[in-house]
């Protein structure tokens, strides 16, 4: 215990010292195969220049609760990002982060989030709310209404991880999102016949409650076409792009 207790240590400090970074991963059209958004995905970057993925901090962040502190951190850089592409003249996109449950309870969350989009000058609408669907286990109705304050604010939501957890069908069309992340998971046995029907009617009942699907953890050009042939809106995944930093995510989309 010696030993997570001074690993968090590292983490929370690391954190205060502004040592994370974001990258950024692209979301793909499948219909145009247009760069249409980006999730911001957490690096940790150590003092040796080593890069360090979540697996490695999320959980101990979470369990401090240190977790909400890192999600406002990654959507105030987000903010400033876009303001300096916007005095660049580079097209912004829409970018999503990923806000842990913990948010559930945090303590005038919207208006906090108002504040800094305000300050910024970044509308709403470009800005993207990721919510796990595993946070659905705990209290339900906090979290619909959370989610309509930040809908009733502009902002998009959606739902990350779908078809790991505990979210049934019937409460899925009652959520208050604008999209439904596909987990990798579902690409796992997606040569089967039964995936595939599963994937297709899944992809059906997103979008007949108005709601845009998008699958994560396209790694296959197979994947890609029988996504995009079942209807499926978005794909994110290593078949079009790893996360990357800010820099080499310019050099790729704005500039070339
Ligand atoms: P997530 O939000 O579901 O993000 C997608 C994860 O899948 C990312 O892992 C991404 O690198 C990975 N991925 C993307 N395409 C592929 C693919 O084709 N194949 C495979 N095998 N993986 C792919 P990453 O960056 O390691 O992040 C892991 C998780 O950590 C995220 O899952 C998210 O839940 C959490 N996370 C990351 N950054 C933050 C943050 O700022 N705040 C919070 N609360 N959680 C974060
Ligand atoms: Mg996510
Ligand atoms: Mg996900």
């Amino acid at each position: 215990r010696m030993q997570d207790a001074f690993v968090l240590h590292t983490i929370e400090e690391a954190l205060e010292l502004k040592k994370f970074l974001v990258y950024l991963q692209p979301k793909i059209s499948l219909e145009t195969g247009e760069v249409v958004g980006a999730e911001a995905l957490a690096r940790w970057e150590k003092e040796n220049g080593e890069i360090v993925t979540p697996n490695e901090f999320i959980l101990p962040l979470e369990q401090s609760g240190k977790i909400v502190h890192l999600d406002f951190y990654m959507f105030e850089t987000i903010l400033q990002q876009m303001k300096q592409w916007k005095q660049m003249g580079y097209p912004l996109i829409p970018i999503s982060v990923n806000f842990s449950r913990q948010h559930i309870k945090t303590e005038g969350l919207v208006e906090r989030l108002v504040e800094l989009q305000q300050e910024y000058q970044i509308d709403t609408s470009l800005l993207e709310i990721e919510i796990t669907e595993s946070a659905f286990i705990e209290d339900q109705q906090a979290l619909i209404s959370l989610m309509e304050k930040l809908k009733q604010q502009g902002f998009s939501i959606s739902i990350d991880d779908f078809g790991t957890g505990d979210c049934s069908l019937s409460m899925l069309t009652k959520l208050p999102a604008n999209v439904v992340k596909l987990d990798k998971e579902f690409l796992c046995h997606s040569e089967s016949n039964s995936t595939k029907k599963m994937l297709k009617n899944v992809i059906c009942l997103i979008k007949d409650n108005q709601m845009k699907v998008l699958c994560e953890g396209i790694e296959e050009k197979e994947q890609m076409e029988f996504l995009k042939q079942a209807g499926c809106d978005m794909g994110q995944g290593y078949y079009f792009s790893k996360p990357v930093s800010v820099k080499v995510f310019e050099e790729k989309y704005f500039l070339s």
